[in-house]
This record gives structure tokens, sequence and C-alpha cells, in this order.
């Protein structure tokens, strides 16, 4: 089995799903899974029209739907040729419209909003489905919402989907083309939920790790992961090959090529990753397996919304259990913790969320005097065995003399340096790396 995902703006066009179509009836040796994403700009805008609703704006929420129907009734005009095709697809279009303008006269709650964010990968695949079916490609749909799931703590389980998964495809054994939806799923009160923005790469390494695939192919719009962020950094180059540490953490510290937590699955299974663009399929791009292929600097990303909390006490740090009490308050708000630093007197510990922040700093207070600074951002540098490569701290801190580098972790890990820089010095930081590390401008 073969897992193939393509994200939105490789169907976000007529003419690339008639691309994709190609993509995925080029090696037929073995039976395929393909994820795809809702098409590009549609969860935006769904996530616009929930938040519309949410504060009781009706009338703009009717505007941005009626906005996005627009939208896909020009898409399968062009998307589909003949009559009873354009039909069918123009049915699908209408029920998942008529089913948001439903949603639009009940009371708004949060399930709701899940519900409206699933309509673009539902869209997305039987749209998809309906092209294939006017190309006579033989394939079928399989639905997320069937085997997807997720626990109490919105944490997927392979286990799980790995048994409802296989029951489905030992059904459908004669079939060899399977489109199913990513970033779709069910939580544990099975209502319709999400695996988070940027989830469908999610969902293809859980069906890659769940159905143990050969490869888990990751389509897009770029050839690979590149060592620097092409948004930000003029010139980038691709990475022919990482371990699936480096690009955990890559993905973790804010490659938003890979959705943060999507390695481990594929890694628990062995099964590679590869990544692909859909634009330039001859492309090398990127190869994700267990071995790193080389030693050294890789990569720079860059993760923001960092806050960071300070606690400092001058009686406590050294006692026994001091780190322990710190570590249970975050524990106990489900709070994870990026980066840690100490000294003699004080702690600093950053997180990415600051949903239960004031609560923390309440609890935290009993054991020294709290600060909080928001804004942050984690610049990571990431590679193999960096700690063995030849001069990369002074490389590094040369690169970031003008950086008001806010702390250090470096040790941790032998791929990683990681360090916290105010937000509003992120570009800046990243183009010093790219010269400074990479010999690029
Ligand atoms: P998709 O819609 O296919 O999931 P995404 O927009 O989520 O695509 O991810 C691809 C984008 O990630 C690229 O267009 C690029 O701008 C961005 N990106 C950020 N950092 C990197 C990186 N280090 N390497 C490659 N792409 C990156
Ligand atoms: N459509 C979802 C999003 O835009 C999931 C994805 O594309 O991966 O976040
Ligand atoms: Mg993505």
């Amino acid at each position: 089995m073969k897992i193939m995902k393509f994200g939105g703006t490789s169907v976000g066009k007529p003419e690339r799903m008639h691309q994709v179509a190609q993509l995925i009836t080029k090696d037929v040796s073995e039976p395929r899974i393909v994820v795809l994403s809702a098409l590009s700009g549609t969860t935006n805008s769904l996530v616009a029209i929930g938040e519309a609703m949410a504060s009781g704006n009706r009338e703009q929420a009717k505007e941005l739907i009626d906005k996005l129907e627009a939208h896909y009734q020009s898409f399968i005009k062009e998307l589909v040729k003949t009559d009873k095709l354009y039909a069918k697809a123009k049915s699908i279009v209408s029920e998942h419209f008529e089913f948001l303008n439903i949603i639009l006269k009940i009371s708004f709650s949060e399930a709701l909003s899940k519900d409206i964010l699933a309509q673009g990968e539902l869209l997305s695949t039987k749209l998809f489905s309906v092209y294939l079916e006017e190309k006579g490609i033989d394939h079928m749909l399989l639905p997320a919402l069937e085997f997807m799931t997720i626990d109490a703590q919105d944490e997927p389980q392979l286990s799980t989907i790995k048994v409802k998964l296989s029951r489905i495809l030992q059904q459908n054994s004669d079939k060899k083309l399977f489109i199913t939806q990513g970033y779709i799923c069910r939580n544990s009160r099975g209502e319709v939920d999400n695996l988070k923005r940027g989830g469908s790469d999610y969902t293809a390494s859980l069906v890659a790790a769940a159905a143990n695939a050969s490869v888990c192919e990751i389509w897009t719009d770029i050839d690979g992961m590149h060592n620097n962020d092409p948004r930000i950094v003029k010139k980038t180059l691709p990475i022919e090959q990482l371990s699936f540490e480096e690009a955990a953490e890559l993905a973790y510290f804010g490659a938003k090529i890979l959705h943060p937590t999507c390695i481990w699955p594929a890694q628990q299974q062995k099964v590679p990753v590869k990544l692909l663009n859909t634009m330039a399929p001859e492309a090398l791009g990127t190869t994700i397996t267990q071995e790193a292929g080389s030693v050294g600097v890789k990569a720079v990303a860059a993760k923001d919304g960092i806050i960071t909390i300070n606690i400092k006490s001058s009686r406590m740090l050294l006692a026994y259990g001091f780190l322990r009490k710190i570590f249970e308050v975050f524990e106990k708000y489900r709070t994870s913790i990026d980066m840690i630093t100490t000294s003699e007197v004080a702690v600093s510990v950053t997180i990415d969320n600051g949903g239960n922040l004031m609560s923390i700093v309440k609890e935290l207070e009993p054991f020294g005097t709290i600060t909080v600074e928001h804004d942050h951002t984690i610049i990571s540098v990431v590679g193999n065995e960096i700690a063995q490569t030849k001069d990369i701290l002074s490389k590094l801190f040369d690169a970031l003399t003008p950086i008001p580098v806010r702390m250090v972790s470096y040790g941790g890990s032998k791929h990683n340096v990681s360090m916290l820089v105010p937000s509003s010095y992120k570009t800046t930081t990243l183009q010093l790396l790219n010269k400074g590390l990479f010999g690029l401008e």
C-alpha cells in the first residue's frame, strides 16, 4: 500500500485536480490511499464563517457562505465536461452549502464549528471522485469519519485507527485506489472533529502507519523541505534526506510544510516519508527515513507565538524537588514546555499555548516572583550530530551578533540548537542564519 497526500494548492484548481489524477494513476504496482486536503483557501473561509456565526454576525456569515459557494460553482464548471457528471458535482456542492445554510439558522456551538470545518475535505474528495468517475478511473471513497478517531485528550489512537481501517480495506480488497479526507476525524464523544490546522499531513502519516504502507508521499507546492523558510528568506535550497528525528524537530519548530506532530506515526512503523512537488513531479524532493544521510546542520525553522515565564527565587531554586513542583503546575494544565533554562536564582520556560496562562501563573506564585513575556519566537537549528559539528556555536553566535537572544537550548537533543528571540527579530535572525550557516543570501 502506498499513501499519497495532496495539499490545498495541489487540488485548488480544476487543472491541478486533473494533474493529481495523473499522478495517482502513474504507478499502479501497488494499491494506493489518496488523502486530500480542502481546496486552498477553503478552510480559512470556513474558519471565518464559524467566527462570524460565533460572534452572532449571521449576515456576514451568510455573505461568506455565498461567496464560497460561488467559488465551487465555477470550480466544477471546469472540473468535469459531461452533463451527467456536472449535474452530480452540482448536487454535491448544493448539498454541502445547504448544510452550511441550515447551520446558520441554529444556535452556534463548538461542535457545530467542527462540522463547518469538515465541509472542505468532504467537498474536495467528493468532487475529485466525480472527476475520476468521468475519467473512468476505478476507485472508492473511504469516509475518514469511519476510521479516524481521537481520544478524550484529542490524541489520535493509532491502534483503533488500524483496526477500523484494516476492516474496511479487507472488505474492499478488490479495490486498488482509495480516496479519503485529510484533517477530519471523530472525537471521543462521536462528534466530527479535526486534527488541527495542517492536519492532512497527520492523517496521511497515521494512515501510512495503520496500513503499514511502503511509503507516505506528501505532495505539496514546493520541492521538499528547504534549509530555511522560503516565505521569509529569499534563497533557500531543498534538502535531499532527513532522519525522522530531524524532520520531527523541524515540523514541531515551525517548518510549515509538515504538520507539527505528523512524523511520529510514520516513524513508529518505519514508513519512509517523501515530500514531493505536485507542480514539479520529477524533482527529487526530500526523503525522510531512519537515517540522516549526512552529518551537520540541515535547516532552520521558526515557531511564533511563544510565551516566556520566568520564576525567580533566591531561596528555593536549588532545593530538592523545586523543578518537579514547577513542572507539576504545567502538567496539571496540560501545557507543554518547549524550552527551559535555569540559573542559580531563576528558571525560565517557554510555552506555545497560553490558554491556561493565568491559572499557571497563579499557581506558580508561591514559588517566587513570576514575570511573563509575550511575542517571542523560537529559532531552531536542526541537523544530525549537531553538537559534534565543528564551529557550530561560534558560527551561530557570530551570525547572531546583532540579535538580542533571550534563551539558548543546546545539548538536549543531538539534532537541535534552539534560541529564543523577540518575534520582531525573527526575519533578521532567519536571514542572518541563512548567510552564516549556509552561505546563502
Ligand atoms: P499544503 O497545502 O500542501 O499542505 P503547506 O502550505 O501546508 O502546503 O506547506 C507548504 C508550504 O510550507 C510551502 O509553500 C512553504 O511556503 C512553506 N514552508 C515553510 N517552511 C518551509 C521549509 N523549511 N521548506 C519548505 N517549505 C516550507
Ligand atoms: N484543510 C486543513 C487546513 O487548511 C488541513 C490541511 O490542509 O492539512 O488546515
Ligand atoms: Mg499543509
